[in-house]
């Protein structure tokens, strides 16, 4: 029990888990990010810029006014000899009034850092030990900003009446208070600003994120209406710049797609028709014998050769099928190094009595020995089939000439026959399977209609190619290219 509760609670994690990477990915979830982003960083720079900026000019212009204040005083105390007698009603009311008005603290320091005057009366007859005073006593007039504690400090040097000499120093600390205020009042007003460009940017980016997914939602309904049936494309017509490519390409790929899948039903449709008809003559072959009664052993024999016939043509169909078959399905290529010249001889030699049964010559010309790497299985059908055809379709006592090249690219091979030739209106259909050509001479000379799909399967399996030159009555040529090395 326990096992199962576990189990739903680490599915539910992990359906949680898809939701938020889901999330994530979303182009709607990435807009909002960015154009929040986009406002609030800048927003929150500014702010701190702003109250840094005016922090420290606001200290600087403290300092220098009561530097200022400080430096007149130290000239009232010199004139005064106040550092000898520190008793002026006048000066001790100045001391008062400056510590006043900038609510800090005025204490006046001999030579000795002894405390002549303190206006808080705190430290008035005691020593004072600290740096500023002493680097102020060696004539350095100095500052200091305390952000923590809230003041800033200040120390002036002051002199003997020929100015020569430093008998004392003025030391006056006075409250940041009224900064720090204005500086929160500033902050406030900043944090309102921030708030409201966050407030700003969240419904801009909501809004920009809807009318940046209206293209793909639109995309989504129109595909919607084709995967439903009630478009038979994609409808691009109320779609977005940005989208339109993407409709395009989708139809295109819907287009080639439906070509592919009528030809592969009209392949199934001639393929069905071209095995029926050996069996369907065989059927009225066995039929019209026995329906009749003692039929001549002569009869019976003429029919078993057309029967036999008709097996054979059957078998050679079934073949060029299993091995167009093979070719679409793009089977691995059982690559090796092959001696294309040998495999033409071989291909030759086989096609020698039949091409002598009809007095045909047959000539191969190699102008270099060509070792290829290819799948000798697949490139030797489709020479085969180039060759045959080369003498099928050729005349009594005519010629065939096979020739192989190459250069440091590619193997080239020729077939060339004086033939029948291929008149210019088939010549576009060749390569089509089940197309035969010229139906004059196609009834006497057996054909599949498949070779040349096979040849042409062959060819492009090895990333090459394959042409063809032909006049009427005169004869054909076939070019193929093949890479000398396999190109994956
Ligand atoms: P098949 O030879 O079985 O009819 P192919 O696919 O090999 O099928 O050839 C298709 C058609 O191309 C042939 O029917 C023929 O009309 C034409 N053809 C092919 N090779 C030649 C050639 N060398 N000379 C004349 N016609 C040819």
């Amino acid at each position: 029990m326990s096992t199962r509760s576990g189990e739903l609670v680490t599915i539910s994690k992990l359906k949680l888990f898809d939701k938020l990477l889901s999330i994530f990915r979303s182009l709607r979830f990435r807009v909002i990010v960015l154009v929040i982003a986009a406002g609030v960083i800048p927003a929150l720079i500014l702010r701190a810029g702003m109250i840094g900026s005016y922090e420290s000019r606001a200290i600087s212009l403290r300092t220098a006014d009561v530097q200022n204040q400080c430096n007149i005083l130290a000239g009232l105390l010199r004139d005064d000899n106040y550092i000898t007698d520190p008793s002026s009603e006048t000066v001790n009311a100045q001391l008062n009034q400056l510590a006043e008005i900038y609510t800090g603290r005025i204490m006046v320091v001999d030579s000795s850092m002894k405390v002549i005057q303190d206006t808080f009366s705190l430290d008035a007859g005691r020593t004072i030990v600290s740096t500023e005073v002493v680097r102020c006593l060696k004539g350095r007039s100095d500052s200091e900003y305390n952000r923590d504690e809230g003041y800033i400090e200040i120390t002036v040097p002051v002199y003997n009446e020929d100015g020569t000499v430093i008998t004392g120093v003025i030391l006056a600390s006075v409250s940041t208070d009224s900064i720090n205020n204005t500086i929160d009042i500033i902050r406030n007003k900043a944090d309102i600003i921030v708030i409201s460009i966050v407030a700003a940017m969240i419904v801009l980016a909501i809004t920009a994120s809807f009318v940046m997914a209206r293209p793909l939602r639109n995309l989504e309904n129109a595909v919607e209406g084709y995967t439903e049936g009630y478009t038979d494309q994609i409808d691009g017509t109320h779609g977005y710049t940005e989208t339109k490519p993407v409709i395009d390409n989708m139809n295109k790929a819907i287009s080639t797609m439906r070509k592919i899948d009528d030809s592969r039903q009209e392949f199934v449709s001639n393929v069905s028709h071209e095995l029926k008809t050996p069996i369907t003559s065989m059927k009225v072959l066995a039929d019209s014998l026995l329906s009749q009664d003692d039929v001549p052993v002569e009869l019976y024999h003429e029919f078993m050769v057309d029967i036999a016939e008709e097996v054979d043509r059957e078998n050679h169909i079934i073949n060029d099928l299993l091995n167009l078959v093979r070719l679409d399905r793009k089977a691995a290529m059982d690559l090796k190094s092959v001696n294309i010249n040998e495999l033409l001889e071989q291909i030759m030699k086989r096609l020698r009595p039949i091409a002598a049964a009809r007095d045909i010559e047959l000539v191969l010309e190699s102008f270099r020995p060509v070792i290829a790497e290819v799948d000798e299985t697949k490139l030797s059908l489709a020479f085969t089939n180039l060759m045959e055809n080369a003498v099928k379709y050729n005349k009594d006592a005519g010629w065939v000439h096979v020739s192989l090249n190459a250069d440091h690219k590619y193997f080239y091979v020729k077939v060339s026959d004086s033939g029948i030739g291929i008149p210019e209106e088939d010549i576009e259909h060749i390569f089509d399977r089940f197309y035969r050509g010229d139906k004059s001479h196609s009834t006497e000379i057996t054909g599949t209609g498949l070779g040349l799909a096979i040849t042409r399967s062959a060819v492009v399996l090895h990333r090459g190619a394959i042409k063809v030159y032909s006049k009427p009555q005169e004869g054909t040529t076939f070019t193929v290219r093949i890479p000398l090395t396999y190109i994956a």
